[in-house]
């Protein structure tokens, strides 16, 4: 597989530190507001990366942080009157419940800044041991950027070029050696949360939280670092000054960044004001519109949010969906059982298109391009199924699809709720069965109801059934 590499600019063949394991951190959101559909770009394009890394045999630790503690959280809590604390708290749940709605799965771990703070102080401690870090006398703690020789190595910045251009540049009252140096700890302002540390009351600075959770949950070393474009500078590249100074080796084998969502072409942020969150667009569309409309450009390429991209992603997932529920409908009111020698033929030609799939996946998770390979799938599929084909065929083509939708992480298949009056009807149909002494239809009966979750007991005074 092939990954392109911020770090080196090129795509790189993907070798892993263990075999067929995946170490990998996502930086995750800052929880002050529900996330906009900018933020959920990283989350469906990593979490579909993740999917086919499983698909492929790989077991994949999957970490993505939330930055609990932060100027716009404690801002947004003195406004409200709340503790810091209630405002992430509240904002990880929605933020959880938008993951589960664009069926981003949950990462192995979701660590929280706030519970890992005696990690960040270790980590800040030896910094300063090495001579990478020092404190100052208000109680800052701030990384020596220029004693780290590859500084600038991710971003293909010089250092010497970065001065004019830092956003932490030096400022009147700065107690700072050097307009490069960044902040490891600050110190505690009035109402703001706070924890005890050798340099007095305070709280992190961003950057170190991700070095300290990335090293505690996957090792010095990982295979993989992720996020969108803007956290390249500075804050990956603090990530890695920070890592490697502390650890003393590399800290990401492979730097994978999204390109930004854009609206009317200009990134879409909550500081910008021209964002729409998840739950609004959820209001006007399905969630998988959503999800397949991010999966329909590739991860890196700018992607501008309008509704007639939606609209098209809409129409896109139709198809798909539609030629899921005709393979399932001719499925169940199939009349062969068992695929004939010419099915099977039929079937061996669907390997192209997961062949064509795997190919586009493997070269830098080109989703665009494995969607264009579902697409001809389904048109192979909707050529090739008709209510003269067995079960087994119209099965096997109908799985061949799910997986594939299921590695974009796009379900196909609803959910079949039965009604009450359904159950009890198709109950009514067992007991004729059974006094017809049909009893092959009538054990059917029982499986097909344990299928959709319904157990049915006979008892002295009939059939009861409940919900497993
Ligand atoms: P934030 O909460 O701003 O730190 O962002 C959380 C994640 O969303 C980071 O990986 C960002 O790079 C990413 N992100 C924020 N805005 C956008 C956008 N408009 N397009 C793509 N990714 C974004
Ligand atoms: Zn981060």
């Amino acid at each position: 597989m092939k990954i392109y590499n911020t770090l080196s600019r090129t795509k790189e063949e993907f070798k892993p530190i263990r075999e067929k394991k995946l170490s990998m951190y996502v930086c995750g959101p800052t929880v002050y507001n529900l996330i906009h559909i900018g933020n959920a770009r990283p989350m469906i394009v990593f979490d579909t990366f993740r999917r086919y890394m499983e698909y492929k045999g790989y077991d994949v630790n999957y970490v993505s942080n939330f930055t609990d503690v932060d100027d716009k959280i404690i801002k947004k809590a003195n406004e409200e009157g709340l503790p810091a604390s209630e405002i992430s708290e509240r904002y990880i749940e929605e933020c959880k419940k938008d993951m589960a709605s664009l069926n981003v799965k949950p990462a192995t771990t979701h660590p929280k800044a706030t519970e890992e703070i005696d990690g960040m102080i270790a980590m800040i401690e030896s910094l300063i041991e090495k001579g990478y870090a020092y404190a100052v006398e208000d109680g800052t703690v701030y990384y020596r950027t220029r004693k780290f020789k590859d500084y600038g190595k991710l971003s293909h910045k010089n250092i010497d070029d970065l001065e004019g251009g830092h956003r932490d540049i030096k400022v009147a009252g700065d107690l700072k050696e050097d307009a490069l140096d960044f902040v490891l700890w600050k110190p505690k302002k009035e109402g703001e949360p706070y924890w005890e540390s050798p340099w007095g009351q305070g709280r992190p600075g961003w950057h170190i939280e991700c070095s300290v959770m990335s090293r505690k949950y996957l090792g010095d070393t990982i295979d993989i670092h992720a996020g969108g474009e803007d956290l390249i500078f500075p804050h990956h590249e603090n990530e890695i000054a920070q890592s490697e100074a502390a650890n003393g080796v590399p800290f990401a084998n492979y730097w994978m960044h999204n390109g930004f969502l854009n609206i009317d072409h200009h990134k879409m942020s909550k500081s910008a004001g021209n964002f729409f969150t998840v739950r609004e667009i959820l209001e006007k569309y399905d969630a998988q519109v959503v999800r397949f409309f991010m999966l329909s450009a590739h991860y890196r390429s700018p992607l501008n949010f309008s509704a007639e991209l939606m609209d098209a992603a809409a129409a896109g997932l139709e198809r798909i969906v539609t030629a899921a529920e005709n393979l399932s409908y001719l499925s169940k009111n199939a009349k062969g059982d068992h695929m004939t020698d010419s099915e099977k033929e039929l079937l061996a030609g669907t390997d192209t298109f997961v062949q064509r799939f795997e190919e586009a996946m493997e070269d830098d998770c080109n989703t665009a391009d494995a969607v264009s390979a579902v697409f001809e799938l389904v048109r192979y599929l909707n050529q090739n199924a008709s209510s003269d084909c067995s079960k087994e065929y119209l099965e096997a083509a109908a799985e061949r699809l799910a997986t594939l939708c299921d590695v974009l992480g796009i379900v196909t298949e609803k959910e079949e709720v039965l009604l009450d009056s359904e159950i009890e009807q198709l109950i009514a149909e067992r007991q004729n069965a059974r006094k017809e002494k049909n009893f092959a239809r009538a054990d059917e009966i029982r499986d097909e109801l344990l299928a959709k979750g319904i157990i049915l007991e006979d008892t002295r005074e009939g059939v009861k059934w409940k919900k497993a």
